[in-house]
């Protein structure tokens, strides 16, 4: 016990000499610190203690609170923003896809074959080879892969390969046996499975439901191995710049691995988890709500359904598709189930994350949400967001705006999804993704990938958002909005402005260091900018082999060359 207080004093003694000294742990020097702050938007040099921002400057200014300890480190000229937040990931399935053979690349199916054949054989005998990515757009043979393909690359070990759009996915003959899926097999309602023209025989493509025919006997992977693939996420995010990731989940498995991984330190982003409506009861009755958690893992909404995707045709439309007009989309609730959701989530305190794509979708969402509005006071309070808002129109923009919602927008999908006019006609096109129009109207909004199904790079978001707007659909901002949605207005979604978002004193040292300042470079720049180092609460997350090289000096010898 005397032991124990000993060590204490000694620790304390310790701390306020610290204190005294002004010690900072951290000082970078010779930046351009672009702070997002109106009162000091630039600055030379800041200074890091405790995983705070504890002083911004000059060079000269900053120095003066450096310690014998201080490591100093002269960034020569490179941009320091505020770290970037991703607020919409499927951050475990991204995992998982990187713990699978990476398709995307693919230009060819014999291509897909090696890459499954490579992987084969780091399996052990009786797994299986799952693969993520492929795109027939991009095969030189400009057709989907079959069983025989996949058959030619592993033919002893179950394989199943997934499109980029995760709509259709292709099993080879062992995973057709294990599923029993034959020529008489019924596919499950809303599912297609192809058959080949001549012989009547699965050609191996299972599209939509058809593929959950499969999911039971595709095994899960345990809790080490998911841990090993949300790692590998969370390095491909803290190396593009990410310091905040919003994580959409779907099992209570992914709620564990994360937490598991929080004990041992090993979560190198602050993570914030979207959970799905239907754990709004249990996680009500233990009384979880938005900001169980701590500094690093965090619970922070409800996600719920309201409609599909305008690729798939399943986005809720108040008119049918212009290139199907039998169909409207799909609906997942009524607005009564709706209405009642978000009125429990909001009486439970509970922010709610409405995905909606479809005109008649976010109309539904909003209704939903101005009704809890009525009936539960603290609603207003909770920073509601929808999203995706993807199909647009003024009056739908006018009630997010008077509803106070957040609109949460994936810029990428713009430069992804050239079919929209198609889909939704040229009328209907113009206030798709309708950047501007929901900035003007002073609606806050926040920028996601909505990765894997777009890249988790932050700076190809804010690329598309200030690039690629074609005149169809897709409007254009400006470079510092762009940067905004990913990061201060992101750290408004969590409640946390006065915490993180821009880089000020006393906030937290969540920073991105740029080899080149986006808000000077050119439009078609901005993609091409180098993240040199990712820092998450003052610690050093990612640091580029450029980065390593700035050796963190000694402050004596620094402040001699200063000075002289
Ligand atoms: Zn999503």
């Amino acid at each position: 016990m005397t032991k124990r207080r000993a060590t204490i004093s000694r620790l304390r003694r310790r701390e306020i000499s610290r204190k005294q000294q002004r010690d900072a742990d951290t000082i970078f020097l010779n930046a351009q610190i672009i702070t997002l702050d109106n009162r000091r938007p630039r600055a030379q040099a800041l200074a890091i203690e405790h995983g705070h921002i504890v002083k911004i400057g000059t060079d000269r200014e900053v120095l003066s609170v450096a310690g014998k300890d201080t490591q100093v480190r002269d960034l020569d000229g490179a941009a320091v923003l505020p770290g970037f937040t991703d607020c919409h990931t499927h951050l475990v399935k991204y995992g998982i896809e990187l713990y699978g053979a990476n398709l995307r690349k693919a230009t060819s199916i014999s291509e897909i074959q090696s890459i499954l054949r490579r992987q084969a054989e780091k399996m052990p005998p009786g797994t299986w080879v799952l693969g993520y990515g492929w795109d027939q757009e991009k095969l030189s043979e400009r057709r989907l892969p079959n069983r025989f393909d996949l058959d030619a690359a592993v033919s002893d070990k179950p394989v199943c390969i997934y499109r980029v759009c995760r709509h259709i996915c292709v099993a080879n003959s062992i995973t057709l046996q294990l599923a029993n899926i034959t020529r008489t097999t019924t596919p499950p309602i809303g599912g297609v499975i192809d058959h080949h023209d001549k012989t009547g025989e699965p050609t191996g493509v299972l599209r939509e439901n058809a593929m959950d025919l499969l999911s039971s006997y595709i095994p899960a992977l345990d809790s080490g191995e998911l841990r090993k693939a949300i790692s590998f996420a969370l390095r491909k995010a803290v190396s593009a710049g990410l310091t905040s990731i919003h994580c959409i989940v779907d099992q209570p498995q992914h709620v564990r691995a994360l937490q598991a991984m929080n004990e041992a330190g090993e979560l190198l982003a602050r993570i914030y988890v979207l959970i799905p409506d239907d754990w709004l009861a249990s996680a009500g009755e233990i009384g979880v709500s938005t900001g169980f958690g701590d500094e690093m893992l965090k619970i922070q909404a409800i996600k719920v359904f309201t409609d599909g995707s305008l690729g798939a045709s399943t986005a809720a439309l108040e008119t049918p598709y212009s290139d199907s007009p039998d169909t409207r989309g799909v609906l997942i609730h009524s607005q009564d189930q709706l209405n009642s959701i978000i009125e429990s989530a909001s009486r439970q305190g509970f922010q709610v994350a409405i995905h909606a794509i479809g005109d008649h979708a976010i109309a539904m969402a909003l209704t939903a949400i101005e009704n809890a509005r009525l009936t539960v006071p603290r609603s207003d309070k909770l920073r509601h967001r929808i999203e995706h808002v993807s199909v647009l129109n003024p009056d739908l923009i006018r009630r997010i705006k008077q509803a106070r919602i957040i609109a949460s927008v994936q810029p990428h999908f713009i430069p992804s999804d050239p079919w929209v006019p198609a889909r939704v006609g040229h009328e209907r096109a113009k206030f798709v993704y309708a950047l501007k129009s929901l900035l003007e109207s002073g609606i806050t909004m926040v920028g996601g990938s909505d990765c894997p199904i777009e890249p988790i790079n932050p700076l190809e978001g804010i690329s598309a958002a200030v690039a690629s707007a074609t005149k169809d659909y897709g409007e254009r901002i400006s470079t510092q909005a762009a940067v905004d949605l990913f990061t201060k207005n992101a750290a408004y979604a969590t409640h946390e402005e006065k915490l993180k978002g821009t880089i000020h004193r006393g906030k937290i040292a969540d920073l991105v260091v740029l080899d080149r300042n986006p808000l000077v470079v050119s439009r078609e720049q901005i993609r091409k900018i180098k993240v040199l180092a990712t820092v998450v609460g003052g610690r050093i997350v990612y640091a580029s082999k450029r980065f390593q090289t700035i050796k963190a000096s000694n402050v004596r010898h620094r402040l001699a060359q200063t000075h002289s």
